[in-house]
């Protein structure tokens, strides 16, 4: 390795060129979905009876009539057959924030020596993993190593290919063998059908008699990295913890503001269109493509979608983003914080309500003032999020998202909504009682007639907060980019049901006491904006004043993960879970045991690759330079000169050199105590002590990088990695 071609640049350069194929265009209506077993290639498989049954469970949330299981499995296996697949897998979403799948083969052996390929209904119905290697939080004790998954019809089963064959994957939940849910997918379920159950209840109220199911509409945008192969490989830092755990800032970092929605370059939009293209077939309907703020920074947003298929989606499309980059030679980050100094990812999790007939419950319409079905599920949002800020927190909770919300970054770690000037004026006028028209949108004139005059929101945006009303839909934007939507959705799914479920019971007393169905509304308002309103916050969210605003105010500031996963199984949260059916106490508890656990191996990994790292590669690299300037200036001694430059420099490096080697000291020793036996324990001695001894080894590093010769140090840079592609 030679100063000029120091860190792979120049074969990370030459890594991609757009020799293979010449586009040739695509059909995206008969792409789409053609990996997937659609209700249309149920219909055209299935007998009417068996169709329907299935559809009731489907669509209507009906209990899965297992006599048919045989019938669908055989139908599933022919259709996959045709589509080249050879195997089949129970897709699930283990605690880890994954998905697992373990592949079984169609064949089985006949008499005359040679095979047949079979599936029957108990496969595709039940499975029967070793669940002892997936987290539990102590729902199962490793001799009850029994896990189950069991067949999810609501969401369609589809079909991974690759080089060399295709595998059959059917969505799955998996459940210990006491029934407890040990993924991702049954409380999302669960938290769904809650909602179902009270949002039913109350649209009669409002004489809307026609619903007979409502959903949570999910649509996830997706921040992402991508960086050249050749760097990622030389960052024990970057394969072994997904970040980078030093790198001094480089001189260019997003200052220009130049990146976001900046043209794509060839090779990313190249990647990019793969990974449409691969989504499109598994029936994922993404829709939107930008550049994002941070250099090398990139999102992907589909259109929403019923939540639990949105989920689905959602983690197809991280396991795409991943598995496509190879392809180009990059790799994919979805990490929370690859990089120190520039953005980070996050996932914005669009979330609304909406009914069978087609109704979007948090549509305004042009005169919000008058919407009483908005009107009383935007409050129940309201009410909600103010009543839950501990567990809205806690959902998004996890080691890599602290370095984005407790830091000066998006978004802030207290969780307040942003309504917009125009519904905030509505909601107000209604509290005060004096209702006048809400402010209507209006038209703009840009100032030439050759454009055309645009329709102006009533509202602003806001990009600093973290739960943001935007049009139809609230976005939670404090979701981690790597983190499983599920549990975030399930959360919000059931803090509203309860809220919907409070205000229905007051609005029911409320017109029994013949009340009119405005007034009752209004006065319902009237409660949530006293009681809840202080949620409410249109300002800048990054500013120093909102965290004292929002102190007063007595809203929560819970900046790491460690102020906040012990109230997962406090009294109240215990209590809302197991009211709604979402989680009872044990699966409450075992999430709480799970994010301590993951949040103690997560640092610890971390801890200990810093160590290594800076053992092995960068205080050599230091003690190298230190080598040849001391050489250099035993050489001028000999003829008789000597350098002012040198000798500064020495002590320079000798300085940093030595802070680096006691940092260093300190985290060894910090690493090998483990700050006691429970998990919990483990935990905080991570955050409190092993941390900052690992920021200390970082610091030293970063800056010692800033003046150490190229050639020495073997780490490819931030300049590199974020620059060159
Ligand atoms: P942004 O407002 O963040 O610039 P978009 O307007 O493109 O972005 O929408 C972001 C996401 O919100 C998309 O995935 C979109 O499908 C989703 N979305 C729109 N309406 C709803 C809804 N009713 N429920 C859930 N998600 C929605
Ligand atoms: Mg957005």
């Amino acid at each position: 390795m030679s100063a000029t071609t120091g860190h792979g640049v120049i074969n990370a350069v030459k890594n991609w060129r757009n020799t293979e194929k010449h586009y040739m265009p695509i059909d995206v209506r008969e792409m789409f979905s053609s990996a997937v077993f659609t209700m249309d290639a149920m219909r055209q498989r299935l007998s009417k009876p068996v169709y329907r049954s299935l559809l009731a469970t489907i669509e209507r949330g009906q209990t899965l009539d297992a006599t048919i299981a045989d019938t669908v499995a055989l139908a599933m296996k022919e259709w996959a057959m045709e589509h080249g697949a050879t195997h089949y897998t129970h897709w699930f979403q283990p605690l880890t924030g994954g998905t697992a799948e373990k592949h079984d083969s169609f064949i089985t052996p006949n008499y005359g020596g040679g095979v047949i390929a079979e599936f029957s209904g108990k496969e595709l119905i039940q499975g029967e993993p070793d669940a002892s290697s997936f987290p539990s939080g102590g729902l199962r004790a490793t001799f009850e190593a029994r896990g189950y998954t069991a067949w999810d019809p609501t969401s369609p089963a589809f079909i991974i290919t690759h080089s060399n064959g295709a595998t059959l994957c059917i969505p799955t939940a998996f459940a210990s063998w006491t029934g407890d849910a040990l993924d991702n997918k049954i409380p999302l379920l669960r938290s769904i059908d809650a909602l179902n159950k009270q949002i039913l209840r109350a649209l009669p109220l409002f004489g809307i008699t026609n619903v007979t199911r409502a959903v949570a509409t999910l649509g996830c945008e997706q921040e992402y990295f991508l960086i050249d192969e050749e760097f990622y490989y030389r960052r024990p830092d970057l394969y072994l913890s997904g970040r980078s755990l030093f790198g001094a800032k480089p001189p260019r970092g997003q200052e220009l503001e130049d990146n976001y929605f900046g043209s794509i370059p060839e090779r990313v939009l190249a990647y990019m269109s793969d990974v449409e293209h691969q989504l499109y077939a598994l029936g994922v309907p993404v829709k939107t493509r930008h550049n994002e703020v941070a250099p090398s920074q990139y999102e992907i947003a589909p259109i929403f979608e019923h939540a639990n298929i949105a989920a689905d989606h959602q983690q197809l499309t991280m396991s795409v983003l991943r598995n496509t980059a190879r392809k180009y030679g990059m790799v994919c980050l979805l990490h929370e914080k690859p990089f120190a100094g520039v953005n980070g990812s996050g996932k914005h999790l669009n979330w609304s309500m909406s009914t069978d007939t087609g109704m979007n419950l948090l549509e305004p319409g042009n005169t919000p003032n008058e919407n009483m079905v908005f009107l009383f599920f935007c409050a129940a949002v309201i009410k909600a999020v103010h009543k839950h800020q501990d567990l809205l927190r806690i959902s998004v909770a996890s080691a890599a998202n602290d370095h984005r919300l407790g830091a000066n970054e998006a978004p802030p770690a207290i969780m307040s909504i942003f309504l917009g000037s125009q519904l905030t004026d509505v909601f107000t006028q209604i509290q005060k009682g004096t209702h006048r028209k809400s402010k209507s949108a209006g038209i703009m004139e840009l100032g030439t007639t050759v454009l055309p005059n645009l329709r102006r929101d009533a509202g602003d945006r806001n990009r600093t907060s973290p739960f943001a009303f935007t049009g139809n839909k609230f976005e939670f934007r404090a979701v981690g980019s790597s983190q499983s939507v599920s549990f975030p959705a399930a959360t919000l799914n059931t803090i509203v049901t309860e809220a919907i479920d409070e205000l229905a019971t007051q609005l029911e007393k409320a017109l029994k006491g013949k009340k009119k169905l405005h007034d009752a509304i209004y006065s319902i308002i009237k409660d949530v904006m006293d009681t809840h309103g202080k949620v409410i916050f249109n300002e800048d969210g990054y500013s120093d004043d909102w965290q004292k605003e929002a102190k007063k105010r007595g809203l929560l500031n819970m900046k790491t993960t460690m102020d906040c996963i012990d109230m997962l199984g406090s009294k109240h949260n215990k209590a809302l879970f197991s009211k709604y059916a979402v989680l009872n106490e044990r699966e409450l508890l075992a999430r709480e045991e799970v994010m301590y656990d993951q949040y103690f191996k997560t640092i610890n990994i971390e801890a200990e690759t810093t160590e290594r790292v800076a053992q092995t590669i960068l205080l050599p690299a230091s003690l190298q330079y230190v080598g040849e300037l001391t050489a250099n200036a035993e050489s001028l001694d000999d003829i008789g000169m000597s350098s002012n430059a040198i000798t500064t420099l020495l002590k320079k490096v000798i300085v940093l050199t030595d802070e680096l080697s006691a940092a260093l000291e300190h985290l060894r020793s910090m690493n090998e105590e483990l700050g006691g036996e429970q998990v919990h324990e483990k935990a905080h001695h991570m955050h409190d002590n092993v941390i900052p001894a690992m920021y200390a080894v970082r610091l030293a590093c970063d800056r010692l990088e800033r003046i150490i010769p190229e050639k020495y140090w073997q780490l490819p840079n931030y300049r590199e990695m974020l620059w060159i592609k």
